[in-house]
């Protein structure tokens, strides 16, 4: 039981109409990481430049996430993105990315991090998530997320990297960007004819859409009253997701576990809105993710 994540390790500014900071730590492997860390091993590959803490770090370490394979590059600076939300929380506008120490990162994994079950290629450059994917050769079950900026300068090697994974997460509209259909059934099937067995679509707050070839499940999103700020619930839902696939130890996990890792999805996706960045999930304790589990499954008359 063990899980591999490659993506972002970031600095983010972000602003809401809920507020705004400057320079919070972010990176889809690092929202990723946090909200897996809650139900498996996780191990994040990626640079940092000299900029990047021992504070950092320690958020991360203090979730038992493991940090060998996070490479401190000197004289180098740790990505960079700056974003804002309108009114309408599910309209994002990226307004800066600096790649910065991701321009020349080639992976190089720890025999740890190659030997994991479960490899999630979060948002990053998608030759970079291919670097990772070779190297674990173990891994049962490899997912990936990216979105339009890689859509749009990036496109055959993402469709590339595609085709050697085993579940594509994106949001909606990225995955009718990526194929070009209008009809989300569609666009999910043109998706799996690049590879991928496993489709999930992201609908912000409205939840998730999930397609296999054994059948269809949505799942609406926890209903919360303040929402503070969307970034990471991608990644976040990622982690919940394959973190509780990864504790089944199951290659193959069958449709009715993949209904159940939708629940664990959402659960920590709507944790993470709760506040800025990382810092609702820094302060989250297990209690209160059983308890929420709960909640969203009575809500939903989620049937066992
Ligand atoms: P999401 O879960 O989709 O809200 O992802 C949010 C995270 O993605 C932020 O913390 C950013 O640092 C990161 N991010 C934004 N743009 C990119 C990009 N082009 N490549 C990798 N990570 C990114």
């Amino acid at each position: 039981m063990s899980l591999t994540v490659v993506g972002s390790i970031a600095f983010d500014s972000v602003r809401t109409p809920f507020g705004e900071r400057d320079r919070m730590l972010g990176g889809s492997a690092v929202h990723f990481a946090l909200a897996a860390s809650f139900f498996t091993d996780v191990g994040v590959v990626g640079p940092v430049g000299d900029d990047f803490g021992e504070a950092e770090l320690e958020v991360l370490r203090g979730r038992g996430v493991e940090t060998r394979d996070i490479e401190r590059v000197n004289g180098g600076k740790t990505f960079f993105w700056r974003g804002h939300y309108e009114h309408d929380l599910n309209v994002a506008h990226t307004d800066d990315t600096q790649l910065n120490v991701f321009g020349d990162f080639e992976p190089k994994l720890s025999q740890a991090s190659r030997e994991a079950d479960v490899v999630f290629l979060g948002n990053i450059q998608p030759e970079l998530q291919r670097g990772v994917r070779a190297q674990c050769e173990a891994a049962r079950l490899v997912a990936l997320d990216s979105m339009n900026l890689w859509i749009e300068t990036a496109k055959d090697s993402l469709a590339a990297a595609i085709g050697e994974i085993d579940c594509l997460l994106l949001n909606d509209a990225e995955l009718r960007m990526l194929t070009g259909e209008a009809n989300l059934a569609r666009a999910a099937r043109a998706a799996m004819e690049l590879g991928p067995r496993i489709v999930v679509a992201k609908r912000g707050e409205y939840g998730a859409a999930l397609f296999t070839g054994a059948g269809f499940f949505a799942i609406p999103g926890y209903l919360l009253e303040d929402v503070r700020d969307p970034t990471g619930a991608g990644d976040s839902f990622a982690g919940g997701f394959l973190g509780y696939l990864d504790s089944l130890g199951d290659p193959d996990p069958p449709l009715a576990e993949l209904r159940r890792a939708m629940v664990y999805g959402s659960t920590m996706a709507s944790f993470n809105v709760e506040d800025f960045g990382t810092e609702r999930v820094r302060r989250l304790e297990r209690p209160e993710i059983d308890a929420r589990l709960g909640e969203f499954k009575a809500l939903t008359h989620f049937e066992e």
